[in-house]
């Protein structure tokens, strides 16, 4: 049997309360002869600023490498609020994505048919819906230089962020986004604002070519950012993946988060480039949700986020697409059950906590591999 190598960061807060519920997994699968994997654990965040006086040392960095997958939890606190800028929590996390070269942002809303009542819109607009956002994570806005705010003569102050874009950087996040769809239902929306801005010129233009040139047997449209903004609130489940810049993809996911009910249910992956030679790409997973200080610490946090991340890791990373499948399957059966951490609990239903939530799906996950 294969052994997968996992580094598991679980960081600050509710992280390592949450990775503890997927090292259950990982053990079971194991244990049961299901999978091999090796697991390794350290420091990020808030943890390593504690231990090392830095977000993430160079070691963890180059273990992340060597990993055919990270988990990663998640980072930050209060309790850190004062650390230099550039030594925050966040800065751990950033710093493993610009040197894992982690260039694309995947966030799939799927809303569960058992939590479509905890969406902001109309069950029947969300229940069943299944899209993928892939964002591009390491280019555009956030990046580009000149990035500063300088005052002028007149005593005015000018804020400038400069929006990058070069043909490689949209050519090979289409390209994960058209492989990704071949995988799903075969529809790419590619998201920019081609009417007023130079970049969704050259975004419009690239991912045309690559679809003409590699991907004609996909369906693609092209959706200007705003509309595509306004189309996820009125009619969802008319996308299966939106393929977008770092900018308008930040909001789009967000928009798309609030479709499905919770935080704690957002899992995410970030992909590098793929090796030529060995297929291999560098891969981090992580729930959306942050450290959630507010009940860090008290067993409350839902694992789900965490759980299915891992579920993501198996299918991107792993080749384990059928236990993910089987993974995913057992939240569903648990949240069908009734079974509910607070965030999703109906109101006045009991709510369970972080270590029952995991036991839960764990057992739904046995009793389907009977
Ligand atoms: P957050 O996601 O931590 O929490 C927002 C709200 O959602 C809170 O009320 C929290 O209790 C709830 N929540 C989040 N995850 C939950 C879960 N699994 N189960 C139940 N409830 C959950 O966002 P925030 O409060 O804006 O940020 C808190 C800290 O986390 C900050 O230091 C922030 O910088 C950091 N953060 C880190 C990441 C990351 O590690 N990738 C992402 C976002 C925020």
């Amino acid at each position: 049997m294969t052994t997968h190598n996992l580094l598991l960061l679980p960081g600050d807060g509710i992280g390592p309360e949450v990775a503890r519920e997927v090292e259950k997994i990982l053990d079971f699968l194991r244990r049961e002869g299901v999978a091999g994997f090796e697991v390794e654990r350290d420091l990020v965040g808030g943890a390593a600023i504690d231990a090392s006086g830095r977000p993430v040392t160079d070691e963890t960095v180059a273990r992340a490498a060597a990993a055919d997958a990270v988990l990663f939890g998640s980072v930050g606190g209060p309790k850190w609020d004062r650390v230099r800028y550039e030594l925050r929590p966040e800065a751990g996390l950033l710093r493993l994505r610009k040197d894992l070269g982690l260039f694309a942002n995947l966030r799939p809303a799927i809303c569960f048919p058992a939590l479509a009542d905890s969406s902001s819109l109309k069950r029947d607009l969300v229940e069943g819906l299944d899209i993928l956002i892939v964002r591009e994570l390491t280019g555009g806005v956030y990046f580009g230089e000149p990035k500063e705010i300088v005052t002028l003569e007149s005593g005015d102050k000018r804020a400038v962020d400069t929006q990058i874009y070069t043909t490689g950087e949209i050519d090979r996040i289409a390209r994960v986004a058209f492989d990704l769809a071949r995988k799903r239902r075969n529809k790419v929306s590619s998201a920019e604002k081609r009417n007023v801005m130079k970049s969704g010129v050259l975004w419009h233009e690239v991912v045309s070519r690559v679809h003409a040139a590699d991907f004609a047997d996909v369906e693609l449209e092209h959706v200007l950012a705003d509309n595509c903004a306004m189309q996820l609130v009125r009619r969802p489940k008319q996308y299966d993946v939106i393929v977008t810049d770092n900018l308008f993809g930040d909001i789009l996911s967000d928009v798309a988060a609030m479709l499905t009910g919770s935080l704690g249910m957002l899992p995410s992956a970030s992909l590098g480039a793929e090796d030529p030679t060995t297929g291999r790409r560098a891969a981090l997973y992580e729930p959306v949700h942050g450290s959630a200080p507010d009940i860090a610490g008290q067993g409350l946090a839902n694992p789900c986020a965490m759980i299915g991340s891992l579920a993501m890791a198996m299918r991107y990373s792993l080749g384990l697409g059928e236990i993910a499948d089987k993974l995913e399957a057992a939240v569903a059966t648990v949240l069908a059950d009734g079974v509910r951490t607070a965030d999703i609990a109906r109101r006045g239903a009991n709510a369970v906590g972080t270590t029952e939530m995991g036991d839960a799906v764990l057992a739904a996950l046995r009793a389907s591999l009977r």
